[in-house]
């Protein structure tokens, strides 16, 4: 066995790798520069990870997104691998600590943000590390057609500068072939060796039909399949709604999306990963780390935000190359309704100027000062105040995180959680006080099981109902257990964290965003038009249209999707005769899907489908949702 296939079993318990994560890591370790482009859930990391595990020094890695990094860093520590996450939360000491490991504590991978590399003082300290590997993550945030541009992504060629030697990988899920030259071309990866995997899924049946009353065709759909589903909806309410919906007609449904708490979202995660419910309701939150393989039907109930985020969750289907059907669920509602919300979203770079101003004024923060402190932050009274629409205010906030000028946390905690530190002789000490403390304690140890072991969702009112102590009382009394060291008492909030990450300085900060939050907006409207677009077409095959606006060709209609299967004309089909070999050949083998009849008989597809198709409108034959057809007895 070779190092790189130890280090995946020793690791990551898998036996082999996929196609082509070798030959990507035979091209890293060979030195050369790499692009890689391959679908989500591809296993790019591994292509960066494993051989940085090849060779002594630090792989350095660019991401955009700090929960990412996160996530990744997380994981590697989970194998055994020391890896650190560089964030904008950690401040001058914690940073300096954090380069003294890098140099001396074994670790291999360091993860930052484009941001964070145009420090100086960062870019000092990286000089000094011995690096092995760069990696730049979702790269396609360094094109302005990208749909994450990333200004800071356009600087990070300044490693080259710092480490020239160092090999470089690029790595993207989501490129066109615009962003792909403007990866090769910023990064300045001209020499690269590029891996490209092709979109084309044949064995995933795209139908993309209008339909009234979409919550009855979803219920058919589902009737008619044994399998995994997932269906997805537009909000976090509609995840609720659907899979009760769902529930009450027998078919077992769970939800998720982005506002559970992680003890919910991996129960959810977990019930449907063991199939004690059939079908997962969820919003788009549902999606990094999900492998699940034997997926048979995506349903759509709402339209998804992008060709990019549409092929994402269309391809959570058939991993296992099995037949498997999505559907995309539309009315003229839906393409009105799509519209109102991007109008919505559409924040003008002058609005959140203004909104900076005002969140500037409301902590009083002067001309040119940048204060260090993280603020509770309500969004509602800042609207309230300032006379901003709720909506407006939150997505100047989105445009301002992401360009760095503000951090704000979007998840506040909505349950407070206790967990008790203390053992129980100490405990028992406290409790022979007599006072609001004790008696919360005690509260505590009667009512919630397992407090010792793991955070429990707690609730104050109830406590202090219980108690028949005022509820501040029963707060203050948790927040002195905390400050004493008995337990740890993680406050609910509806606030929002807010820090500032440049001084003030309205004018100069606005000429920093503006061009960018104009171009996002102008990628969203794009992008929102190219879905409709798809939508609206049903002269040309789905998996046609959806190749061409990732640049790649596909030679012949995949014959499978609603397109295909209306667009032939029966003239042209010698329905006779092919029929009668269709009947011998399904008498024969029970059921077969399309793929197997025309292996069955070479014809060419388009009359295969075609013929098949009509022998299905006049109940000859059947289809069940296994995309295999039947004789009709
Ligand atoms: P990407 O970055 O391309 O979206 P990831 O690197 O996050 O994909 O990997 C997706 C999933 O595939 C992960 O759960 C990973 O553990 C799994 N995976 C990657 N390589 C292999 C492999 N060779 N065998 C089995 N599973 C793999
Ligand atoms: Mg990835």
């Amino acid at each position: 066995m070779d190092k790189a296939h130890e280090l995946l079993k020793k690791h990551w318990g898998f036996d082999s790798f996929r196609d082509p994560q070798a030959a990507i890591i035979n091209a890293v370790t060979a030195g050369n520069d790499t692009f890689v482009l391959l679908p989500t859930g591809a296993g790019k990391s591994l292509c960066y990870q494993i051989p940085a595990l090849m060779t002594d020094g630090v792989c350095l890695v660019v991401s955009p997104l700090i929960a990412l990094m996160e996530d990744q860093a997380k994981s590697l520590e989970d194998k055994g691998i020391k890896a650190l996450v560089l964030s904008s939360k950690l401040n001058r000491h914690d940073t300096i600590i954090a380069f003294d490991n890098l140099m001396h504590g074994n670790y291999k991978f360091l993860y930052l943000s484009p941001e964070k590399l145009q420090s100086e003082f960062i870019q000092e300290k990286i000089s000094q590390l011995s690096l092995n590997l760069i990696a730049i993550d979702e790269a396609h945030c360094i094109s302005q057609w990208g749909h994450d541009f990333r200004s800071a992504y356009l600087k990070i060629p300044v490693l080259n500068d710092i480490h020239p030697d160092i090999p470089k990988i690029a790595l993207t899920a989501t490129a066109t072939a615009h962003v792909k030259n403007d990866i090769i071309e910023n990064l300045q990866l001209t020499s690269a060796k590029i891996f490209t995997g092709s979109y084309y899924r044949d064995n995933l049946y795209i139908r993309i039909l209008k339909k009234e009353d979409t919550r009855l065709g979803i219920l058919n759909l589902l009737k008619s399949i044994d399998d995994p589903a997932i269906v997805y909806v537009g909000t976090r309410k509609n995840t609720v709604q659907y899979a009760r919906f769902l529930s009450s007609h027998q078919i077992k449904a769970t939800h998720y999306h982005g506002g559970l708490d992680n003890k919910q979202k991996s129960e959810a995660l977990q019930q449907w990963k063991d199939e004690k419910s059939k079908v997962m309701v969820a919003t788009n939150a549902f999606g990094m780390g999900i492998d699940k393989s034997n997926v048979r039907m995506v349903i759509h109930a709402h339209l998804p935000n992008s060709i990019e985020n549409y092929m994402q969750e269309i391809g959570r289907a058939g991993r296992d190359g099995k037949p498997s059907v999505t559907y995309l669920l539309y009315n003229d509602n839906s393409i009105l309704e799509s519209e109102l919300v991007l109008k919505k979203s559409i924040v003008s770079p002058e609005l959140c100027r203004s909104v900076y101003g005002k969140l500037n004024d409301y902590y009083q923060i002067a001309n040119g000062e940048l204060s260090e402190e993280i603020f509770n932050f309500d969004l509602q009274e800042f609207a309230l105040r300032y006379d901003f629409q709720f909506m407006q205010v939150y997505y100047a906030l989105n445009h301002l995180h992401n360009e760095d000028i503000i951090f704000y946390d979007q998840n506040p905690n909505k349950t407070s959680r206790i967990r008790i530190i203390e053992n129980s002789t100490k405990l028992f000490q406290v409790q022979s006080l007599q006072n609001i403390q004790a008696k919360v304690l005690q509260m505590l140890l009667r009512t919630y099981g397992g407090v010792h072991e793991q955070f429990i969702a707690i609730n104050e009112s109830l406590i202090s109902s219980k108690l028949n102590h005022p509820k501040d009382e029963v707060i203050k009394a948790l927040r002195r257990l905390d400050l004493d060291k008995v337990l740890v008492y993680n406050e609910s909030s509806n606030r929002l964290k807010l820090k500032f990450l440049v001084p003030r300085e309205d004018n100069f900060v606005y000429h920093m965003f503006r061009a960018n939050i104009t171009q996002r907006n102008k990628t969203k409207e794009a992008k929102s038009k190219s879905l409709h677009h798809l939508i609206k077409n049903d002269q040309i095959c789905r998996q046609i249209q959806l190749l061409h606006y990732f640049g790649e060709n596909l030679d012949s209609p995949c014959g499978h999707c609603d397109v295909c299967l209306s667009r032939i004309p029966a003239e042209k089909v010698d329905y006779q005769e092919l029929s009668a070999q269709i009947f011998n050949l399904l008498k024969k083998n029970k059921t077969l899907n399309l793929n197997e009849v025309n292996q069955l008989l070479p014809n060419d597809k388009g009359s295969l489908v075609k013929t098949l198709q009509l022998m299905v409108e006049r109940k000859l034959i059947g289809l069940n949702l296994q995309n295999k057809f039947y004789i009709i007895t």
